[in-house]
C-alpha cells in the first residue's frame, strides 16, 4: 500500500537552478513520514503547466490506474497552478477508481518566504490515503480546503488562497490533519471510451469570449477548421444580435456550447427572448453548458469528440451540469 506522487513541474518545483524532484519536494516535508502509507514518487516531467496537453495528462492518468492496480490507495499529483482547474476536470471525466486522485501545487516558488508547497503537498496526501476521500473522483487540495475538480477555479494570479468553488464551495477542509468532508457530491457519468492523441489532435475546439460591440469577424469560417465551438457569453448565456445568426450557421455544422464569461453561476435556457439571448441561441441548435465554465465545457467537448461521441451524448454530457 502506498500514496502515488506524479510530478509535473510548475511552481512547486521551481528554483533558481534545477526544478526540484519528486524527493527535492518530499524531503521538505517532514509530516509524510507520518502517513499510514509511504508515498511512492514518479517523475513525469518538470514544466509549466502551460506546456501540459489533454494527451500528456491521459498518459498520467493511465499511469496512476496502474499504481491504483498495483495497490496504491490513491494518487497526488503536482503541477502548475495555471491549467490545473482544466486538467483536474479532465481526470474527472476518465478518472474510473474509487480511489481519491489528488492535484496540488503552489502559489509562492520554494525560494520565497512562506512557500505553500510543502503544506499543499501534505494536506494532498493526506486526503489521497484517507477512506473519506473515496468515491469523490478528482479533486483539488490547496490551503487547506478540498475542491471538487467539477467546480474549482483558479480566481487569483498570486494568492495562495487562489483555488475556490465559486458555485459551491468546498467539499472539504483539512483541520488538524485530518481530513473533513462536507459536501459529497454525486459523481456524474464521466467521458466513455479512450482519446487517443491523433483524435484529440483531431477535435480542435476553439474558445470565443463575446466582448462589447463584437462583429464576430473571427467565426467566419471556423466550422471549415474547428470541429466544436465554446462561446463564453455575457451573464445568463447571450451574445450581441448580429452573432446570433451567425452561431446559429455555425452549430447546423459543430457543436456549439453557450457558457457564461461572468467565472459563476448557470447559463439560462428559458428566461430572456430577444435575438441573441439564451433562448434564441438554444433554438438556433446551441448547447446549453450550465454551470461549467468556458475552459471546463471545451475541456469536456474535446474529449467527447475525440472518443467519436455523436450530438446525442454530446447533450447529455452537457445536461448533467444544469
Ligand atoms: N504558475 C506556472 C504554472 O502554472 C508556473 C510556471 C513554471 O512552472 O515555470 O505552471
Amino acid at each position: 500500500m502506498s500514496v502515488a506522487l506524479f510530478t509535473l513541474g510548475g511552481t512547486i518545483s521551481v528554483t533558481g537552478g534545477a526544478r526540484l524532484t519528486g524527493a527535492d519536494l518530499t524531503a521538505a516535508v517532514p509530516g509524510l513520514a507520518d502517513l499510514p502509507v509511504p508515498l511512492e514518487i514518479q517523475d513525469v516531467e518538470a514544466m509549466p503547466s502551460a506546456n501540459l496537453t489533454l494527451a500528456k495528462m491521459l498518459d498520467v492518468v493511465d499511469a496512476a490506474s496502474k499504481a491504483i492496480s498495483n495497490g496504491a490507495t490513491g494518487i497526488v499529483v503536482t503541477q502548475g497552478t495555471d491549467t490545473l482547474e482544466e486538467t483536474a476536470f479532465l481526470v474527472d471525466q476518465v478518472w474510473p477508481h474509487s480511489q481519491p486522485f489528488v492535484l496540488t501545487g503552489a502559489m509562492r516558488n520554494p525560494t520565497l518566504a512562506g512557500p505553500d508547497g510543502p503544506a499543499n503537498l501534505l494536506a494532498a496526501a493526506r486526503v489521497a490515503c484517507s477512506p473519506a476521500a473515496r468515491d469523490l473522483g478528482a479533486v483539488v487540495v490547496f490551503n487547506d480546503q478540498i475542491h471538487a475538480a467539477r467546480w474549482v477555479r483558479k480566481t487569483h494570479s498570486t494568492s495562495t488562497a487562489t483555488f475556490a468553488s465559486p458555485n459551491a464551495g468546498p467539499i472539504g477542509q483539512l483541520v488538524e490533519g485530518q481530513v473533513r468532508i462536507l459536501a459529497r457530491p454525486s459523481r456524474q457519468d464521466g467521458v466513455p471510451g479512450r482519446a487517443e492523441p491523433s483524435d484529440l489532435e483531431a477535435a480542435r475546439v476553439a474558445l470565443y469570449t463575446v466582448t462589447l460591440d463584437d462583429d464576430g469577424v473571427l467565426l467566419a469560417g471556423l466550422a471549415d477548421t474547428h470541429q466544436g465551438l465554446i462561446v463564453a457569453g455575457y451573464g445568463v448565456g447571450h451574445v450581441p444580435a448580429v452573432l446570433a445568426p451567425v452561431l446559429g450557421e455555425l452549430a447546423e455544422r459543430i457543436p456549439v456550447v453557450l457558457t457564461s464569461r461572468t467565472g459563476s453561476g448557470s447559463v439560462l435556457r428559458n428566461t430572456y427572448r430577444s435575438p441573441g439571448s439564451e433562448s434564441d441561441l438554444l433554438a438556433r441548435g446551441l448547447i446549453a453548458g450550465g454551470f461549467l465554465d468556458p475552459y471546463k465545457a471545451r475541456v469536456l467537448l474535446r474529449l467527447l469528440l475525440a472518443t467519436g461521441e455523436g450530438r446525442d451524448e454530446i447533450n447529455a454530457a452537457f445536461a448533467q451540469h444544469h
